[in-house]
């Protein structure tokens, strides 16, 4: 096994190195995952531009990268439904299932929550542009194998719409109007067309999004 993972490693504001870490053998009740593809947030932008979003500082070198699909290369212990050699999308989060939200079941909201590639805790929880990283079984979602690694890394923005579009409630037939066509909007917007939705409205500042969102079947944009 690998001793070592090359990754993707900010160290302060646009300074952003490949860098080799260590890799300790994997934890009882972890999986090694394999790096297959990755997208890049605009929140990694913030980190990579200003060496923070928001309120979250970058104070030690931080592995960027929460929108990741590998593949299964090491298992320590019990992990139901996955196999070596499984495709996986990856749930950037590791909540900690004992707190108030968690035993409500509604783990997303966990206050003792770690997001990988954030500055959020420290010391950072690292991120997964890294050509390996390790992930609890619960984080891994099995892919089929002929789901590109690129289409199975947008499962978490993806998972951002369709929750949008749940909490919208009944949309079928609705018209609709999205503001912004970034990544979330326009996956946000697909997610509304398969709900169904009457007439799609896109609004934004920039051109260029819009024109993306037009290509994507939007009937106005403005
Ligand atoms: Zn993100
Ligand atoms: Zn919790």
């Amino acid at each position: 096994m690998n001793a070592h993972a090359i990754a993707a490693t900010l160290f302060g504001p646009q300074d952003l190195r490949i860098v080799e870490h260590p890799l300790a053998p994997l934890a009882p009740g972890m999986v090694r995952v394999r790096f297959g593809a990755g997208g890049i947030c605009g929140s990694d932008l913030h980190y990579f531009r200003h060496a923070r979003t928001g309120d979250y500082v970058v104070t030690s070198p931080l592995v960027l990268g929460h929108e990741i699909s590998g593949e299964i290369v090491e298992i320590s212990g019990a992990a139901p439904g996955l196999s070596v050699g499984d495709h996986v999308a990856v749930n950037p989060s590791r909540w900690c299932g004992h707190c108030a939200r968690c035993l409500e079941r509604r783990a997303n909201l966990c206050e003792n929550i770690y997001f990988m590639g954030s500055a959020s805790k420290t010391p950072h929880m690292q991120g997964g542009f890294a050509s390996l990283f390790d992930a609890t079984p619960a984080q891994c979602f099995k892919v089929p194998p002929d789901v590109a690694y690129q289409a199975a890394a947008l499962a978490e923005p993806l998972a951002v719409s369709l929750h949008a579009v749940a909490r919208a409630g009944d949309i079928a037939g609705r018209n609709l109007i999205l503001f912004g066509a970034g990544p979330i909007g326009l996956l946000t917007m697909l997610a509304a067309r398969l709900g169904g939705c009457g007439e799609l409205t896109v609004a934004d500042i920039a051109a260029a999004p819009l024109a993306f969102a037009r290509r994507l079947g939007a009937d106005r944009t403005i």
